[in-house]
C-alpha cells in the first residue's frame, strides 16, 4: 500500500543543512496497523507529513496505492488526498460547527449532494458511537468524543490510508483505550491501513501488528511488534519496552532544551513537567506588537503536567521579538530559534 525508497528530508538553515528524515526505506501492507515510535525530533511528524503530502521528500520515492506522489499534480493529486486522510493529536475540529457538521464538511468539499451527505453523516456517526450527540459543539464534548468526530471526519471520504499523530496523546488511559479499540475496529471493519506515529509504546503494543523504531531520522529497528518486544536489539528500543513493563516516573521538574538555529523568528520549546505553552503564548501577544503562532506542536498530558514540543512562529518589529524572547528566557523556558 505504502512504499517508502530511500527517502530524506533536509530543511536549509542559516547553520547549514538539517536532516529531518536519512534514508528511510519501508514497505506498509494493505490493511496493516503500522506504527513509527520515537522521541520528540525522531523525524516521525516529518516522515507522516510527507505520506500526507504536506512536505515531499529531497530524495527519493514515496508511492501510496500505485502512485508516486511526488509526481502527481491537479486532480489526481486531489483524488490522492482524499484517500489519505489524517487525525490529530488535537483533534483540529471546526468549534464554530457542530459534530454533524464537523463530519460532513469534506463531503460537501467533495461536492457530495444533500442526501447523500446526510446518508453518509449518519453511518458514520454510528460507526463512531456518537450518536445522540450530533448537533453537539466541540467544546461541549470529551476528549474521547472530540477524536471520535475526528476519526468519523477523516474516514467521511473513504480513505485508503489513515494517518495518526499522537492521536492519543491527549487522552486519559481509559479513553486511549476506546480510542485505540475504535482504530482496530475500523481497520478490521472497512480493511483501512493504519499508519500511526506516537512516542508511547503501550500504544504500539495495544494495536500494531508491526513498528518501526525512529532515532535521528533513520529507522534503527523494525518488525512486528511481539518480535521487537520479546528481543528488542537496539538501546532505544529496550528504553521503550521498558516503558511499558517497568513505566518511568514523571518528571517533576521543569527542563527546558536550549538549541539555536540560524534566524530568530521560529523558536521551539521542549519542556517537561509543566503546562507552559498557553499562557506563554497569550502573554507574549498581550504584552509585544507581535504575533506567536503554533506551528506544530506536540503535547503530552501527564497527572503531573505536560510535557512535548512545541514550534512558535513569532512575527513582528525586530525589537519586539528581541524583548520578547527576553521575556520567555525571564520564565526560565528554553528557546531554541530555528530560522
Ligand atoms: P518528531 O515528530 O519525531 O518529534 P520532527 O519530524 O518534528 O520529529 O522533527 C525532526 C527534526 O527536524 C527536528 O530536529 C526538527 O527540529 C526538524 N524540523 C522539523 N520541521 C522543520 C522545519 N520546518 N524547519 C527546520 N527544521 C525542522
Amino acid at each position: 500500500m505504502i512504499s517508502i525508497k530511500n527517502v530524506r528530508k533536509s530543511f536549509q538553515t542559516k547553520q547549514g543543512t538539517l536532516t529531518a528524515v536519512d534514508n528511510v526505506n519501508l514497505e506498509i501492507n494493505e490493511g496493516e496497523i503500522f506504527g513509527v515510535i520515537g522521541y520528540s525530533g525522531a523525524g516521525k511528524s516529518t516522515l507522516i507529513r510527507m505520506l500526507n503530502k504536506l512536505e515531499s521528500p529531497t530524495e527519493g520515492s514515496i508511492t501510496i496505492a500505485g502512485r508516486e506522489i511526488s509526481k502527481i499534480k491537479g486532480a489526481e493529486l486531489r483524488k490522492a488526498r482524499q484517500e489519505i486522510s489524517m487525525i490529530f493529536q488535537h483533534f483540529n475540529l471546526l468549534w464554530s460547527r457542530t459534530v454533524r457538521e464537523n463530519i460532513a464538511f469534506p463531503l460537501e468539499i467533495a461536492g457530495v449532494s444533500g442526501a447523500e451527505r446526510k446518508r453518509r453523516v449518519d453511518e458514520l456517526i454510528k460507526l463512531v458511537g456518537l450518536e445522540g450527540r450530533e448537533s453537539a459543539y466541540p467544546s461541549q464534548l470529551s476528549g474521547g468524543q472530540k477524536q471520535r468526530v475526528g476519526i468519523a471526519r477523516a474516514l467521511a471520504n473513504n480513505p485508503k490510508v489513515l494517518l495518526c499523530d499522537e492521536a492519543t496523546s491527549a487522552l486519559d488511559p481509559q479513553t486511549t483505550d476506546s480510542i485505540l479499540e475504535l482504530l482496530v475496529d475500523i481497520n478490521k471493519r472497512l480493511g483501512l491501513t493504519i499508519v500511526l506515529i506516537t512516542h508511547e509504546m503501550h500504544v504500539i503494543r495495544k494495536i500494531c501488528h508491526r513498528v518501526a523504531v525512529m532515532e535521528n531520522g533513520g529507522i534503527v529497528e523494525l518488525g512486528p511488534v511481539l518480535d521487537v518486544f520479546r528481543n528488542p536489539k537496539q538501546p532505544i528500543t529496550k528504553r521503550f519496552v521498558q516503558q511499558v513493563t517497568e513505566p518511568e516516573e514523571t518528571k517533576d521538574t521543569v527542563e527546558h532544551l536550549i538549541k539555536r538555529y540560524p534566524t530568530g523568528s521560529v523558536i521551539q520549546l521542549t519542556f517537561v513537567g509543566e503546562t507552559v505553552e498557553q499562557p506563554l503564548i497569550t502573554n507574549l501577544v498581550r504584552n509585544y506588537a507581535i504575533t506567536a503562532n503554533i506551528l506544530q506542536g506536540k503535547i503530552s498530558q501527564t497527572q503531573s503536567g505536560s510535557y512535548g514540543s512545541l514550534f512558535i512562529h513569532l512575527d513582528g518589529p525586530e525589537q519586539e521579538v528581541q524583548n520578547a524572547l527576553e521575556y520567555i528566557r525571564s520564565q526560565q523556558i528554553g528557546v531554541e530559534v530555528i530560522g
